[in-house]
């Protein structure tokens, strides 16, 4: 389909750490990057560029300065919790975490000066930060500064995010909740489970309804359903957006195996994700497809399910075939009818609420 894809990084990205016993492990984005170079994924068609970071005005499109100037505060001090607990405020935290958005911001850049059609930020996704609060290991929510930018600087107005995490994505949600800003999440969504938001019924307000789109999962959605899920909602809606641009957040701790979250993806569905949203890029936004990491906690597997999406979006063949192939998860979830039944129960709930207002049927 043509295009270059570029590959945000910086040395710097391991900074954002919040100690050895923290589950967060800054280092996936370095794995990532190693395993790319390995892969021999790096040609004229996938380019590295190194991130910046986001300075205290751009942060401010998004944060009030009550909170910036808290965070850095703490960063200072080196101690504390930035959030009611899952964020711990470590040294340099607050440089960390501007480097993270700067990032992002970089890919956004890169694609709106026509310098790439895509780019992926290892580092960003962080999508639990809100105007004034952090949470869930996130300091900055570079995704909504990414679309206040783009808003800002580009004059864009239509900018759609689809987020895979398995946790909601609360954060960017709320920011936008009264704006036409169309955010559509798939997450595992019951009783106690980070981060309680991301109901069916939650659908926006105002100028927003109908574009806070919450598809809540049972534990244990395997593959099939959530394909089934993902291919029902995302291309009609974006279809009938039209976003001049399509973020995605690529969290992975929707994975089989991963510790904190209990979907079952594999990294077959991963790259079936990654096919669907780069085709929808092409087909509609242009190309432009600005893609974030997110949540992940088993390191080696987010290096290879990133892997695999960024080597299919931009279409490179790796030099070395045989080790991409072994990349792929052997192992399939058992497929579960109720699980099934409740998430195209789900979906049709979704269909009723969200699709006229988008003239769907
Ligand atoms: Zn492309
Ligand atoms: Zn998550």
């Amino acid at each position: 389909m043509g295009g270059v894809t570029g590959f945000v990084y910086h040395e710097d990205y391991v900074k954002y750490y919040f100690g050895p016993t923290h589950p967060f492990k800054p280092y996936r984005s370095k794995a990532t990057f190693e395993l790319l170079k390995d892969l021999g994924v790096f040609d004229e068609k996938a380019k590295i560029f190194e991130a910046r970071m986001a300075n205290e005005d751009e942060l401010m499109l998004v944060h009030t300065k009550n909170f910036v100037d808290f965070v850095k505060r703490m960063s200072e001090k080196g101690s504390g919790l930035l959030d009611y607990g899952d964020t711990p405020a470590t040294k340099g935290i607050y440089e960390a975490s501007a480097l993270r958005v700067g990032g992002t911001l970089r890919g956004a850049e890169l694609i709106m000066e026509g310098k790439v059609s895509h780019a992926f930020n290892p580092s960003g996704g962080l999508h639990h930060a809100k105007e004034g609060s952090a949470g869930g290991f996130c300091v900055f929510n570079d995704i909504a500064v990414a679309i206040r930018y783009l808003q800002k600087k580009y004059g864009l107005k239509r900018i759609a995010v689809v987020d895979v995490d398995g946790h909601h994505g609360d954060g960017t949600q709320t920011i936008f909740y009264d704006e036409p800003i169309l955010t559509v999440s798939f997450h595992r969504y019951g009783w106690f489970f980070y981060p309680g938001t991301g109901n069916v019924n939650e659908i926006g307000r105002g100028e927003g309804l109908g574009y806070s789109v919450n598809i809540p999962l049972p534990m244990g959605t395997f593959d099939e359903a959530y394909l089934y899920a993902f291919k029902e909602i995302v291309p009609p809606l974006i279809k009938a957006y039209k976003p001049e641009i399509i973020i995605q957040q690529f969290g992975v701790d929707s994975h089989y195996e991963d510790p904190l979250v209990g979907l079952a993806l594999t990294t077959q569905t991963y790259q079936e994700i990654a096919e669907i949203m780069h085709k929808l890029a092409h087909e509609i936004s242009n190309g432009k497809y600005l893609i974030v990491g997110g949540g992940g906690y088993k390191p080696e597997n987010v290096a290879r399910c990133w892997a695999i999406m960024f080597t299919t979006v931009s279409e490179v063949k790796p030099k070395k075939p045989e080790k991409y192939k072994e990349l792929f998860d052997k192992y399939k979830p058992q497929k579960n009818e109720q699980i099934f039944e409740k998430v195209k129960n789900t979906v049709e709930q979704l269909k009723k609420k969200i699709f006229p207002i988008h003239g769907l049927t």
